[in-house]
């Protein structure tokens, strides 16, 4: 190892905290983080030279690779202007555009506002406030409640977390959290009494940390349905679904549905910046109109215009790279090599997500304290591929951009992995 290395190391074991990571085994001296220095469409580099096929797309965010042109442009010539500049109290530009751009992709006359933050927690966290501020405003104060699924994932903030359906992670604050009712299905949800309910919140077509489990085809156009009949509001959360991923622009175009709020970030800026965006209907930014009904809420970075102009140039990229149509075809293949190298294992495919489930040769799961799926990811860094596991489930998930050799390389390198682990 190199020097350099050695000393970033040293700092990281010394000073730093990461996030949903047992400190103790990160901070052991037998363990190595890959310190990522360098990246170029799929690949990243560490700095030890080694080279690596990004395979979660950095934490799902990325879109159209690392140091695209027109992106680094975007972003340089936003620099060359200014970095930042407040949203309260002022406008701007790159941000005025995007917001229009957003609404855009939408049906004359439903999603026409847009509001900004800085993440996916944020995005779902104002979706939440507004639900529950509209409802004060326009004489339903009694719909006080929230739902969600089980096994969702929204986010970490407290807020977000208290939608959270998964117990490892959000079980210990329960007790400090927003009133929610988890259920599983919609026959569940038929079940509570929906004139309680200000808005149900869902991760649409997919449940990304619930190891890539997808819901059944028509089920989010029935739960729009339901929504309308009880006038309950449908949030939903786009923050890993959203641009592209799922071989749609967003994961509801599928079924045809627009949501009442809609919740962007992770690819919002291609995997450049943080930024998030929460998209409203006309109807709702109305309620909110006059000095007694001010939506209170806002960061210091929100609309923060870098992040904006490189959103802006991703969605160019989208149009001049033509990534939507050529994506039916890319996720085809991307869905066959899978499925023809691990024909053991537990494959879920959606657009460019892909979640493999471990299995043993009988079939069966293995125990959980092998962490054999975290395993597997470290062997997989020899073979020139990162990525994560959530449990026994490996996720692929690579920027839109991937070639169909690029994809042959990824799978090809879990393939060896999993190969060299398990025999
Ligand atoms: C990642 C994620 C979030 C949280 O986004 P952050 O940017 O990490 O705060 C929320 N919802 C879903 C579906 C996600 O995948």
């Amino acid at each position: 190892m190199n020097e350099q290395t050695q000393q970033w190391l040293a700092w990281d074991r010394r000073h730093c905290w990461h996030p949903f990571t047992d400190q103790r085994a990160w901070c052991d001296p037998e363990f190595e983080p890959l310190m990522l220095v360098r990246g170029e469409g799929v690949w990243l580099w560490d700095s030890e030279g080694r080279r690596y096929f990004d395979g979660n797309s950095s934490i799902w965010t990325n879109i159209h690779g690392h140091a695209h042109p027109v992106l680094n442009a975007a972003a340089q010539e936003q620099l060359a202007q200014v970095a930042h500049t407040s949203y309260l109290g002022f406008a701007n530009p790159r941000a005025s555009e995007l917001a229009a751009r957003l609404c855009g992709f939408f049906p004359a006359d439903t999603l026409t506002r847009v509001f900004f933050s800085d993440d996916g927690s944020t995005a779902v966290e104002c979706a939440v406030k507004m639900a529950l501020q509209y409802r004060m405003q326009t004489g339903a104060p009694e719909r006080t409640r929230l739902v969600a699924f089980d096994n969702a994932y929204h986010g970490d903030t407290m807020g977000a977390a208290s939608l959270g359906g998964v117990s490892l992670f959000f079980e210990r604050f329960r007790k400090f959290g927003m009133p929610v009712s988890f259920v599983r299905d919609l026959s569940e949800l038929r079940a509570l009494d929906a004139g309680e309910i200000a808005a149900v919140i869902i991760e649409p077509l997919i449940q990304g940390v619930n190891q890539m489990r997808l819901w059944p085809a028509g089920m989010l156009r029935e739960l729009r349905e339901w929504c309308d009949a009880t006038g309950v509001h449908l949030i939903l959360d786009e923050v890993m679904t959203g641009f592209g991923r799922t071989g749609t622009m967003f994961a509801c175009e599928r079924e045809g549905v627009v949501p009442d709020f809609l919740c962007l970030a992770k690819g919002l800026t291609g995997g450049y910046l943080p930024l998030a965006a929460t998209m409203t209907r006309e109807t709702i930014h109305r309620a909110f109109e006059g000095p007694e009904n001010v939506f209170y809420y806002g960061h210091s970075y929100t609309a923060n215009p870098l992040g904006c102009a490189v959103a802006l140039a991703s969605l160019d990229v989208f149009s001049a790279e033509k990534v939507m149509e050529r994506l039916p075809h890319r996720a085809e293949f991307f869905a066959r090599i899978l499925h023809e190298a691990f024909p053991r294992h537990l494959v879920r495919v959606c657009g460019m997500i892909a979640g493999i489930e471990l299995r043993r040769a009988d079939g069966s799961a293995f125990p959980a304290e092998e962490k054999t799926g975290a395993r597997v990811c470290l062997a997989a860094r020899e073979f020139g591929l990162l990525t994560r596991p959530i449990r026994d489930t490996i996720v692929l998930m690579p920027p839109l951009c991937a070639t169909e050799e690029e994809l042959v390389f990824a799978v090809e390198a879990l393939k060896q992995a999993i190969i060299k682990h398990l025999s």
